[in-house]
């Protein structure tokens, strides 16, 4: 199996086909611009000192400041955070806000830290990468097991390094510290724009495309709740533990409670494994494991958990006609290459789910305006920014017989060189 930079670089390979690269121009978009590796140390609650490697991949910035999250993972390594960094200067380009790519990871298992670690973690990164990061220079976020509170500590700890106010400096912030309204939910929003664009481009009815959402975590739940609101119907939904699907329709709303309550999707049926026949019955509802939420008969399936969840062994039974990739990377390009072929549309994340960053530069915009804009206003500006994208990419993928990915990753690396060559950097 290819290592996640080498599928970044298998990527560049199509659209340099594709687009007619140099040799030259290839290159330049090949190459991060600085791999930034230190070693934090931490004092655990025990008294202990541990040594965690951390890194900040700053991958380019010919289009504006280096802009990526910092992930606290176990599997975090170099190869994993030099392909986010590429993939978000190209999700930056497609939307077409002006910013760079960048991505930053610890690598430890949060789970296994207490919140007063998690702190101190989360203070040792900003302190080691104070002289790189910067309002001007590269912007964090959360990622991955990173949230608004250890942004608020970044941020902190930047500005007392540093001496001074610098809010811009890192976006996800809560709203006490300058974060945005609406960013909560900007993933979904943007990637139901997307979906919205799609379904006017196919001429199709909401009420005729089923949903399934695996993943009923930020990007998932919202995605939920928001396209029932619109009258899609929400025929499965699922999360680590299991999932529920119902051709009657499922209220988000409903599993969202449950979930709360118990932790689990299916807490809205079952209680452990004892699981209420009469109720299931009643909404024509049933419990489904991963691979069965998967291949549920629907028109969009949205992967909204982890990487690599449609692969070469799944991808022949998926059944829905068209994939929207809220999730970073969760098909893999063997899956790619079968849903291709038998023509499944996928929405591919670099455009699916780049509402998100989107809202991250409206925070950045209102950190160094000082203005604040409400949910609605935040709204208004995303939708024309995921739209445009989409037809821009619809029509590329149409005009030149390519799939929705291979459009996206063109024209993303297309501004890129553009940006490059009016530095005359390449
Ligand atoms: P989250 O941690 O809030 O939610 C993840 C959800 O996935 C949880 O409900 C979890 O139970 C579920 N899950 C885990 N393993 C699963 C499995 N095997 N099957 C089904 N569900 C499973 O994370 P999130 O912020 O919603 O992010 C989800 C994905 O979206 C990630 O790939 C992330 O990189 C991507 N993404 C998120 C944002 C954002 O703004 N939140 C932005 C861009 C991309």
């Amino acid at each position: 199996m290819k290592t996640a930079f080498e599928n970044y670089l298998s990527l560049l390979d199509e659209a340099s086909r594709i687009a007619r690269f140099t040799p030259e121009e290839k290159r330049s978009l090949a190459l991060p611009d600085r791999i930034l590796e230190k070693t934090l140390r931490i004092m655990r609650d025990s008294g202990e000192e541990v040594e965690l490697p951390a890194y900040r991949v700053q991958f380019n910035n010919a289009r504006g400041p280096y802009k990526g999250g910092i992930r606290f993972h176990p599997a975090a390594d170099l190869d994993e955070v030099e392909a986010l960094a590429a993939l978000m200067a190209l999700k930056c380009a497609v939307v077409g806000i002006p910013l760079g790519g960048a991505k930053g990871g610890v690598t430890f298992d949060p789970k296994t830290y207490s919140r007063a670690e998690i702190e101190r973690v989360a203070r040792a990164f900003a302190r080691a990468f104070s002289e790189d990061i910067g309002v001007d220079r590269d912007i964090p976020a959360p990622d991955v097991y990173t949230n608004a509170e250890v942004m608020g500590y970044m941020l902190d700890e930047f500005e007392r390094t540093k001496n001074k106010s610098e809010p811009g400096v890192i976006t996800g912030k809560p709203l006490s510290v300058g974060g945005s309204e609406g960013r909560d939910s900007a993933t979904a929003q943007g990637g139901v724009y997307v979906l919205e664009a799609l379904r006017e481009s196919l001429g199709k009815k909401r009420e005729d495309m089923k949903v399934v959402v695996q993943g009923f975590g930020n990007a998932g739940y919202h995605a939920a709740r928001i396209l029932h609101g619109l009258g899609y119907p929400i025929v499965g939904v699922g999360d680590s533990k299991g999932g529920v699907a119902s051709e009657k329709g499922i209220d988000p709303l409903l599993v969202y409670r449950a979930k709360h309550e118990k932790d689990a999707v299916t807490s809205l049926y079952c209680e452990g494994s004892v699981c209420d026949k009469e109720k299931l019955l009643r909404d024509e509802a049933r419990i489904v494991t991963h691979e069965e939420l998967l291949t549920l008969s629907c028109d969009v399936f949205i992967p909204a958990a982890l990487d690599r969840q449609i692969t070469d062994t799944n991808a022949e039974a998926v059944r829905a006609p068209i994939i929207l990739e809220l999730a970073n990377g969760p098909v893999t390009p063997e899956a790619d290459a079968i849903l291709a072929k038998k023509g499944t549309l996928v929405v591919p994340d670099i455009l699916a789910n780049a509402g998100g960053v989107t809202v991250s530069y409206f925070e950045w915009v209102q950190n160094r305006t000082g203005e604040r804009w409400t949910e609605q206003y935040v709204h208004e500006k995303l939708r024309p920014i995921m739209t445009r994208a989409f037809d821009d990419i619809w029509k590329k993928a149409h005009g030149m017989d390519i799939t929705l990915r291979q459009a996206a990753v063109t024209l993303g690396c297309e501004r890129i060189l553009q940006a490059l060559k009016a530095r005359g950097r390449v």
